[in-house]
């Protein structure tokens, strides 16, 4: 049932078994909880998880089989029975969970059950929270919340200890590269980098790499135009993988006091995008990723590892070369800058300025200053 989603066992078992008892007679009804709290990383199948459960749960056979009366629906966007608030990056305010009692005040007209799907639950205010809390307090045996966030933590205890959690986990890196491989096309060291930088999150290694795909596509068509010459195929093969392209720019960045104007010019180069401009900070924080591969692999080869032990394996020469110049502390120095950049990012700071410090930062560690004496220079040396 759950074909397309990479592990989460125990998810799966729980949903299917929740899914057979949803389809009993309505006395067993009651031995099914009314509200699920999907909890996990970003990209680890919770909202495919959400959709395949309701197709199924909503299907006159149950078996999502797509021709049937409520499948249709579903696939239309207009099933009766589902309630659903999808996740566009606002806050969840009063006036929608105002929407959602409106909603379930009546009884389903078609499924088995009537079901409430929230995406992003992290996004109600504290005011939302302690309304839907009421609503969860009252249980109905003929309605389903089903609550999806990578941020659990951000929901009131009295609205987590209201629903069953359901803990999706990061994949191990080598089932994701294996998936990869299969799912994608991607060859062993491709697959293998992408595994790496999306941290276990399935779904983020595909948003990447379909970015990654785009952003060589762009860069082919860019280098035809500018060269005059016929356009490169849409595969742009000829284009340069945006990570070796990355690495090879930080790998010879200049010192801070040397130049500040390449810096800016790299910024630029790393805040662009090609396509949709809303997911700037998943762009850079996909990029941070790669530099932390990069100096992860230098401390790595520092501390006497193999070159098969690297992520950019195809990049050893490069960082054997760089990171003879590099000392462990300040490596280590330089992951943490890049994992405090990381947080900053998450934090809602501005993405060019958290970036542009962090570059100015990072050029500086390479003179052996301090990363704590660099903000006030940076500052005036920008003016
Ligand atoms: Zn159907």
């Amino acid at each position: 049932m759950f074909d397309g989603i990479l592990g989460q066992e125990r998810p799966k078992a729980l949903l299917a078994k929740l899914l057979d008892e949803a389809q009993q007679d309505s006395r067993q009804k009651d031995r099914i909880g009314c509200a699920y709290l999907f909890a996990g990383p970003q990209g680890t199948g919770k909202k495919l998880m959400a959709s395949e459960f309701i197709r199924h749960l909503f299907c006159a056979t149950k078996s999502a089989c797509g021709v049937c009366p409520g499948c249709l629906k579903l696939a239309g966007g207009n099933h009766p029975d589902l309630f659903s608030v999808t996740d566009d990056g606002d806050s969840l305010k009063i006036a929608t969970v105002r929407a959602i009692q409106e909603d379930l005040r009546f009884h389903p007209l078609e499924a088995p059950r009537k079901v409430c799907l929230v995406e992003g639950a992290e996004r109600f205010t504290q005011e939302a929270q302690s309304a839907f809390l009421k609503t969860l307090e009252e249980p109905r045996d003929d309605t389903l919340f089903l609550l999806l966030t990578d941020n659990p933590e951000a929901l009131l205890a009295t609205i987590r200890s209201r629903c069953q959690i359901v803990r999706f986990e990061r994949v191990r890196r080598d089932q994701l590269a294996a998936w990869l491989q299969e799912r994608r096309g991607l060859s062993a060291s491709e697959a293998r980098v992408e595994a790496a930088i999306a941290g276990g999150s399935p779904g983020k290694a595909l948003a990447h790499i379909e970015e990654m795909r785009q952003l060589a596509r762009a860069t082919a068509q860019d280098g035809g135009k500018k060269r005059g010459d016929h356009k490169t195929d849409s595969e742009g093969s000829s284009a340069e993988d945006p990570r070796v392209a990355l690495i090879r720019e930080v790998a010879a960045l200049p010192p801070a006091e040397e130049n500040v104007v390449p810096l800016f010019k790299l910024t630029e180069k790393l805040a662009q995008k090609p396509g949709k401009a809303d997911n700037l900070k998943m762009l850079l924080r996909t990029r941070l990723e790669i530099l932390q591969t990069f100096f992860g692999d230098m401390l790595k080869i520092r501390a006497g590892q193999a070159d098969e032990e690297l992520v950019n394996m195809d990049l050893a020469e490069l960082i054997r070369t760089r990171a003879a110049r590099e000392s462990i502390e300040s490596l280590i120095a330089k992951l943490g800058l890049l994992e405090e950049t990381r947080r900053a990012l998450d934090d809602n700071t501005n993405a060019r300025l958290t970036l542009d410090l962090l570059l100015m930062q990072l050029a500086d560690l390479q003179l052996g200053f301090p990363p704590s004496a660099c903000g006030g220079r940076v500052r005036e040396g920008s003016k």
